[in-house]
């Protein structure tokens, strides 16, 4: 009876692992499950605990070895129990509307997220949420139908997609998740009653934002409303697309302030009522890298010779058409093989001044021939000679796209032709401010300019 006795409080003693005494048993710890892109590493900082107390908890013979779907038992998180689950933060979250609609206690959420302002939660943001058997609606009794996606099975039911993964015994939604960002205002605080009843969803995509980057904001409505608002401050164009569909897409600036920046809705119904809406998202940098220093005519960079074009394009580029006159991706400009010298984006000192300027497109060198060809459909709507640009084109592709075209030897069109994509619309030269022949290519969306080669690689509305 004794020498039982003895083996069992060994055992004891050697199942509590190490010298650090928890405060939860082992059965009862909180589970992580690991994701695509984790490392012990990121997620001890995701949890503020010692990446060797998560090796040691686990059991982990080899850290550097993680498999995507494995459960990780995650040490001091007091009071917390359940699966963790980390959640990206879409339009209309807020710390209030979390914890009603999970019916999770707000300051443990706080402490779980290291919160030390409920305002942090954000767009883009990455919220842990743990989820037991107290929050019944996340283990939804509806069955899920057969060949139903996660995704699906997650809209269905309005069930986080990580739940529905793990209903589903999958380890992961995969790629289901990035990208689908959808706002229901029946979970949102900050629209008012009246914007919710005629707001159906609204979506905004890529996200986290990120300088140089072209945004598709779509807002689904429940009949004609009059939209209106902003992203970072430049004032959004709404277009109908039918059905009670409305479509901006807006660019973010190359150089715009790394942080948090604000998508403001308006709306108006009628000419009468009237509701907003407003979500902090994060904008991240564009990571874009230094040119080499160029030198020129100092005179050139004088702002009598520079602003008076930065206005006049300005101008041209701010006034969106109503039409769209694209309808697949664009093409490059030039012939392949193709040449790069600069790329979108990166940052540019001229005469070792500091480097505050950004390369606003791209210049292709001269690899093949000299012909410029229009990347899309679009109108010409304007043809001149520019101090710093030189013989310059300005293609309206609608909805408040253009392209510009710069140091033309010359061209082929007239303001107001229509040009179809692949027509010649002139030839390479190098007028202007520029340092030899080449033809710099950039694209505005909505009075921004944009990487010109997301338009090439990425399908837009
Ligand atoms: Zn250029």
């Amino acid at each position: 009876m004794a020498s039982k006795f003895i083996i069992c409080i060994l055992i004891i003693i050697f199942l509590i692992p190490g010298s650090r005494v928890l405060s939860q048993s082992d059965t009862d710890l909180p589970v992580y499950i690991v994701r695509s892109g984790d490392t012990i590493n990121i997620i001890a900082i995701r949890f503020d605990v010692s990446p060797q107390d998560i090796i040691d908890t686990n059991q982990i013979e080899n850290p550097d070895l993680l498999t995507i779907g494995t459960p990780l038992k995650i040490p001091g998180l007091d009071g917390v129990r359940g699966t963790l689950i980390t959640e990206t933060a879409n339009l209309g979250a807020s710390l209030s509307g979390i914890s009603r609609k999970y019916q999770l206690d707000p300051e443990m959420l706080i402490k779980l997220n290291r919160l030390t302002s409920p305002s942090q939660i954000f767009v883009g943001s990455t919220i842990i949420l743990p989820f037991n058997e107290d929050n019944p609606q996340l283990y939804p009794s509806t069955p899920i139908a057969s060949g139903q996606s996660p995704l699906e099975y997650a809209f269905v039911t309005n069930t986080n997609p990580w739940v529905a993964a793990i209903i589903n015994q999958k380890s992961t939604p995969s790629k289901m998740i990035p990208g689908e960002n959808i706002f229901s205002p029946v979970d949102d605080q900050n629209i008012s009653q009246f914007g919710s009843a005629y707001i159906k969803s609204i979506s905004i995509l890529p996200l986290p934002l990120k300088q140089g980057k072209t945004e598709i904001i779509t807002v689904n409505t429940n009949g004609q409303v009059e939209l209106s608002g902003s992203l970072n401050g430049y004032p959004l164009s709404f277009f109908a697309t039918g059905e009670g569909e409305y479509v901006a897409i807006q660019g973010v600036h190359a150089m715009a302030q790394p942080g948090l920046a604000t998508l403001a809705i308006q709306g108006r119904v009628s000419g009468e009522d009237y509701f907003s809406f407003e979500q902090a998202i994060l904008l991240e940098p564009g990571y874009y890298p230094r040119d080499p220093v160029l030198y020129v005519d100092p005179t050139t960079l004088l702002p009598e010779f520079t602003q008076p074009e930065e206005d006049l394009i300005r101008t041209i580029t701010s006034s969106p058409t109503p039409e769209k006159f694209w309808s697949s991706l664009f093409r490059h400009p030039v012939d392949e093989p193709i040449c790069v010298r600069s790329w979108f984006g990166s940052r540019r000192s001229y005469n070792d001044g500091p480097f505050n300027y950004f390369h606003s497109g791209i210049d292709y060198g001269v690899c093949a021939n000299l012909n410029i060809y229009a990347p899309a459909p679009g109108r010409v709507v304007y043809i001149g000679d520019l101090t710093v640009r030189g013989l310059s084109t300005i293609i309206d592709h609608g909805w408040g796209i253009f392209s510009g075209f710069w140091h033309q030897a010359n061209t082929m069109v007239q303001v107001g032709d229509f040009v179809q994509t692949g027509q010649i619309i002139g030839e390479i030269g190098g007028t202007g401010r520029s340092t030899g022949p080449h033809l710099h290519w950039e694209i505005w969306a909505n009075g921004v300019q944009v990487e010109p080669l997301d338009w090439i690689t990425k399908p837009h509305p």
